[in-house]
């Protein structure tokens, strides 16, 4: 017997570490991974392969809205998976379109097309804007102007990329799809001054996440949906991370009370199954015709049950009110954190999607929570903590959150 086999016949299950070598050893090196294998997850916690216990405040980057293992959710996905799983848009399916009107009823908009991703409703968006300039007769991107924001985020396919306003993002890709110009998020006189007859569209995020947490003013909102309608020129929402209730109303625009003509979800509304969406309404809603965007699998009734499924537990659990209630008791803790710590120097955001700013770098204090404290945090830019738990959080999960964050802060940055 060789051996490696007798040492095989005899092993005991594969250990965190040895499984970590392996995924290194695999892996197209594009992250820098934290080093715990997620095994399991169960409510609001989830398990490693060595049978520790973590509270998850991450939600996958705000995409589990439901915690793990919710029975309603996998019972639908199970009886789908038995049922179908793809036909492709070739077909109609029911899930998807259960699914859509679904959305639709929810977002106030009249047309959606499914994607598999945020990034991919990102760019149907685009061409959505590029669009509705073409059929004004505009050729050779005459009128291809996008303004995007510094310091947003929408995803890393190129033309996602264009939009995104990090340079240690786009540079090493450029060049990256034309047209893109940059103003400063909620300076309105910035946007001003970028909007010409060139510009078909705005793209920003309504909360920005991954740069920081960092909330639209409402004026700035009011200000760029009047120099679009002035310009003839299509609004756009990103709301991968902040819709789907996490700032206490279904999208975050609604309680702005400035629409978009178009808009993405991703993130939560598959609750883990990859699924996104473009929605328009109005005038954008028809500048796509046949032949100008698809998909294989988008929308296939696996991913649209969940997302159908998903929808339907926000309105039987009243899941946006609950967020908003969750969000103030949040809100509280992290002022008393705030106050207690000098270190902590800003607190933003909206509902369950908030951000605490420290002065000095964030990392040891997330790599300690996680290691040591057994919490799952994710942060935001290198100084800020991102708060974007399940939705299904209670009181109890907030206080066990903020004795383990003080914990952390304490063996960390603040010694
Ligand atoms: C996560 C995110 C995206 C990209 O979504 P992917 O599913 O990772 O492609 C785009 N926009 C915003 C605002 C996001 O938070």
């Amino acid at each position: 017997m060789e051996k490696s086999e007798r040492k095989a016949c005899g092993s005991s299950p594969k250990g965190q570490q040895e499984w970590i070598a392996e995924g290194e050893a695999a892996f197209y090196k594009t992250y820098n991974r934290f080093p715990v294998v997620f095994e399991r997850g169960e409510g609001l916690y989830l398990y490693d392969t060595d049978g520790n216990k973590y509270l998850d405040f991450y939600a996958g980057i705000a995409v589990n809205a439901l915690g793990y293992g919710d029975l309603e959710y996998t019972k639908a996905l199970k009886e789908q998976a038995e049922t179908l799983l793809h036909v492709s848009n070739y077909f109609y399916n029911p899930p998807s379109i259960k699914a859509g009107e679904k959305l639709l009823a929810a977002s106030q908009m009249e047309k959606v097309f499914f994607t598999n991703s945020g990034t991919e409703a990102v760019e149907g968006a685009i061409k959505i804007a590029r669009r509705y300039a073409y059929n004004k007769g505009c050729r050779d991107g005459e009128r291809g102007e996008i303004i995007a924001m510094e310091n947003s985020f929408h995803g890393r396919s190129t033309g996602a990329l264009a939009v995104t306003g990090k340079d240690h993002y786009r540079m090493p890709f450029e060049p990256l799809m034309p047209g893109i110009r940059f103003a400063r998020f909620n300076d309105l006189d910035s946007v001003k001054a970028l909007f010409s007859e060139k510009t078909c569209g705005v793209i920003l995020e309504t909360v920005q996440g991954e740069g920081g947490i960092y909330p639209a003013e409402k004026e700035f909102l009011e200000g760029v949906r009047a120099l679009c309608d002035e310009h003839d020129a299509l609004l756009i929402f990103d709301e991968i991370q902040c819709g789907m209730g996490r700032t206490g109303s279904m999208f975050a625009w609604q309680q702005y009370g400035v629409k978009p003509d178009v808009m993405t979800v991703a993130k939560a509304l598959g609750n883990g199954v990859p699924i996104g969406a473009f929605l328009a309404w109005g005038k954008a809603a028809s500048a796509m015709v046949p032949g100008d965007h698809g998909t294989t699998y988008g929308g296939n009734p696996f991913v649209c049950k969940a997302a159908e499924t998903v929808l339907d537990i926000f309105r039987s659990r009243d899941l946006v009110s609950h967020a908003k209630e969750m969000g103030r008791y949040l809100w509280d803790k992290l002022e008393e954190i705030k106050d207690k710590y000098a270190v902590v120097t800003g607190h933003r955001g909206i509902g369950l999607m908030q951000g605490l700013e420290f002065s000095v770098p964030v990392g040891p204090v997330v790599t300690d929570a996680l290691l040591n404290q057994k919490l799952v945090l994710i942060s935001a830019g290198t100084d800020i903590i991102r708060f974007v738990p399940p939705l299904v959080i209670g009181r109890e999960n907030v206080d066990e959150m903020a004795k383990r964050l003080e914990a952390a802060i304490e063996a960390t940055v603040c010694r």
